[in-house]
């Protein structure tokens, strides 16, 4: 059983910086009106990261890819795998400063969305790409992510990973919620960038306790989570719905 341990990068400019890109929003602050988010496992959040503003500005990009990286230099890493679809570009250019620091092959893969076949699963990854499995099969991995909320996407990825034999040699994430650390996510390395505080709710505890019970809006904004599928299932919520500038 490989040791555990936990990478901290706490780096107040990266955070703020991520701010004023609109990368991290949060409700009720900095500018943004109080409202909620509907994340991809379902749940409600009071706050949203979302790379996808930034990620087009490759400086950035890759000055976020080299610190994701600097923990995993010299640990063999063969394949930097990542969720489909905001985060890929950053994972590619995460596999290209890999291999630079390392001087051998990389390789980067995506898992794409599929159809879940689990009961009560909204949606499952898969390495279906000719060849991605047979790179990730038996490989030492990094799995790089944008944002790790409920811990559901990369749960998945890890767990589809390690079906197919992956040696999963840690996690690098740019945001993660404060809760999040490598022990709960059942890797040997997380390395977080960034710690975010939002809370996350299930539809029933968020209308008893959470921004549904004040009747908050819902975030609608193609890309900022799945408020337009909760919308279309729930037209009547009187809290209604919004689109953020
Ligand atoms: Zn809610």
């Amino acid at each position: 059983v490989a040791k555990t341990t936990q990478q901290e990068y706490q780096d107040q400019g990266i955070h703020q910086e991520l701010i004023g890109r609109r990368c991290l929003s949060l409700s009720g602050e900095h500018g943004v009106p109080s409202c909620q988010w509907i994340g991809t496992s379902g749940a409600h959040l009071d706050g949203y990261f979302c790379l996808d503003r930034a990620s087009p500005d490759l400086g950035f990009l890759r000055r976020v890819a080299r610190r994701l990286i600097t923990p995993f230099i010299g640990l063999g890493i063969q394949t930097v795998i990542t969720p489909a679809i905001g985060s890929i570009p950053l994972s590619t250019l995460a596999a290209e400063e890999l291999m630079a620091s390392e001087a051998t092959t990389v390789s980067s893969v995506w898992a794409d969305k599929v159809a879940s076949e689990g009961p009560g699963m909204t949606s499952d990854f898969d390495f279906v790409r000719p060849g991605y499995a047979e790179l990730v099969a038996d490989a030492l991995v990094l799995i790089v992510e944008d944002v790790i909320n409920r811990k559901y996407t990369v749960s998945r990825v890890r767990d589809r990973a390690r079906g197919l034999g992956a040696h999963i040699v840690g996690i690098a994430s740019v945001a993660s919620l404060e809760d999040v650390d490598a022990a709960s996510l059942d890797v040997p390395i997380l390395h977080n960038l960034c710690e975010v505080r939002y809370s996350s709710w299930s539809p029933s505890d968020c209308a008893e306790q959470g921004p549904c019970s004040r009747s908050e809006p819902i975030v609608i904004n193609p890309g900022l989570g799945h408020g337009i599928e909760y919308q279309t299932r729930n037209s009547g919520y009187p809290g209604g719905f919004i689109s953020l500038p």
